[in-house]
């Protein structure tokens, strides 16, 4: 199976959240699978590689003009082909998406070059089997080859996978847009890209692909629903046969406390002594001070959004910090959030310690020096940080949703059996409650250290998932459906 990854963001070029992990990880488990895999970003400024030029100039119409973006890159690392769209005056910038003044807003015809450009490198450099496409920075794909590309004898029949990292994100757009980027007005209506007025990306892709995809089960029913489905759970009830939730796997190479070298002390599940240390770093890190005995310690690490339930905290702060309670984050994002936390650590400068930043050290010291991860998120496709979080024994305090309630089996007092602690309302009190119930568990070590041996113990590596895709990719491959049938955008 040849299988080419379309992708926006993908580690270590690339990366603004988890689809960065992802691709980082699941492309080179496919590969050892047997798998012939090709992954194609755009390159930004921060994209480090050797630009060695693949192709000097791919001709993408993007709406009436013309661009020639290059294709770099062409080497294979873990088995694993990595080019390189570049077109300096799309990507070479700063940010991936946008900056603190809003989305870039050119951004429609940027991710329509590179969904494009994508079809054509596919023509001309790598013919794959099955594209694999992410999130409505790349869901242009299967519209562009189920309208433009449809009669194409070379790839117009080769079949799409869109995997929904995270539905909030769905590239909405003015109309006018469809003629900037060169799709026709046709498609403006409601089975095609039409959204409430606006033009809507992902909906396009949703509609299009063959099949749909997205990071845990859990999610795959939640975004059937109005709750979860930010105004698309209708159109993805309707595609509900084609589409599947498969877990995200983490990347134990990076993420595994017995080989960590970013954090001061590696421990492993047998031997949790080199965790103290790492607990005693991390405070001093944040300037909190070192007590015996030791409250207990919650980290965060985030963006800081809505969706990850920073209303909610904030709401609960004073009562969580009635118990005996530290609390570091580590996150940046909207002002009001950061501001929370800065004030936060201003009020408790003994129990609550604050980093406003992008930091990937300080996220490893995060994982192993907490006791606790906490992550209440309104909703969370899959979530990686409290997988993490699992394998560096620091148990995870989370909102049952999507992810977390896939990967972290709440801890029932009577049986003494689970891996983290979970509350379901989205509710202060609810959030109060389950803190308490991690602070009673905490005073009992016994009961601690038992939970974090069968947290640690938990396996969420690539190797399960990548099968799951590659046995979807088989099913998409062999039933090659028709164009036409399997597109509601004609
Ligand atoms: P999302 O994709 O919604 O941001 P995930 O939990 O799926 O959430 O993935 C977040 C990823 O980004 C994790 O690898 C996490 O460690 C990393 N991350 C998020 N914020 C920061 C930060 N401020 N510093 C370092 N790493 C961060």
């Amino acid at each position: 199976m040849r299988i080419l990854f379309v992708a926006p963001e993908g580690v270590p070029f690339s990366k603004t959240g988890g689809l960065g992990d992802v691709i980082g990880g699941l492309p080179k488990e496919l590969a050892a699978l047997g798998h012939e895999v090709a992954v194609l970003l755009p390159r930004y400024r921060d994209t480090k590689i050797q630009p060695t030029v693949v192709h000097a100039s791919l001709t993408v119409p993007v709406g009436q003009s013309l661009r020639f973006p290059a294709v770099v890159g062409g080497f294979v690392r873990d088995g694993v082909r990595y080019d390189f769209l570049d077109d300096p005056e799309s990507f070479d910038r700063d940010t991936l998406y946008g900056g603190p003044a809003g989305d870039y807003p050119d951004n429609p015809e940027r991710f329509a070059e590179f969904a494009r450009a994508a079809l054509e490198y596919a023509k001309l450099i790598w013919r794959p089997d099955i594209f694999h496409c992410h999130d409505w920075q790349t869901a242009l794909l299967p519209v562009f080859l189920k309208t433009l590309y449809a009669a194409d004898p070379a790839i117009g029949r080769i079949p799409t996978v869109l995997t929904i990292h995270n539905l909030g994100y769905q590239g909405l757009f003015d109309r006018a847009v469809l003629g900037r980027i060169g799709l026709p007005e046709r498609l403006f209506q409601i089975d095609g890209m039409e959204f409430y007025g606006r033009v809507n990306f992902l909906k396009g892709g949703i509609l299009s692909t063959d099949w749909l995809t997205t990071v845990s089960r859990g999610y795959a029913e939640e975004i059937q629903t109005p709750e979860y489905g930010c105004g698309l759970e209708g159109v993805i009830r309707r595609r509900a046969d084609r589409l599947i939730g498969i877990l995200n796997g983490v990347d134990y190479g990076a993420w595994n406390p017995e080989t960590d070298r970013l954090i001061p002390a590696r421990y492993s599940a047998a031997d949790l002594s080199g965790k103290q240390a790492c607990k005693r770093d991390l405070l001093e890190r944040f300037g909190l001070p070192v007590e015996n005995p030791s409250p207990l310690l919650a980290g965060i690490i985030s963006r800081f959004v809505d969706q990850k339930g920073f209303d909610l905290l904030a709401e609960a702060a004073e009562q969580l910090l009635e118990e005996d309670l530290q609390i570091v984050a580590l996150g940046t994002g909207m002002p009001e959030y950061e501001e929370f936390f800065r004030e936060l650590a201003a009020r408790y400068p003994r129990r609550v310690g604050v980093r406003i930043a992008y930091d990937n050290v300080l996220a490893h010291g995060i994982e192993a020096g907490a006791d606790l991860f906490l992550m209440p998120s309104r909703y969370e496709p899959c979530g990686l940080n409290q997988i993490y979080s699992l394998r560096y024994g620091t148990l995870p305090l989370v909102r049952a949703t999507g992810g977390l309630e896939d990967t972290v089996e709440g801890y029932d007092p009577k049986s003494g059996h689970g891996t983290g602690f979970k509350f379901r309302e989205y509710k202060a009190e609810s959030l109060v409650a389950c803190m308490r119930e991690a602070s009673r568990a905490w005073k009992e070590p016994k009961t601690w250290a038992r939970l974090q041996r069968t947290a640690m113990a938990r396996d969420f590596s690539w190797r399960a998932s990548a099968s799951q895709y590659a046995e979807l990719y088989e099913k998409a491959k062999r039933e090659r459906i028709p164009s036409a049938a399997a597109s509601s955008v004609k």
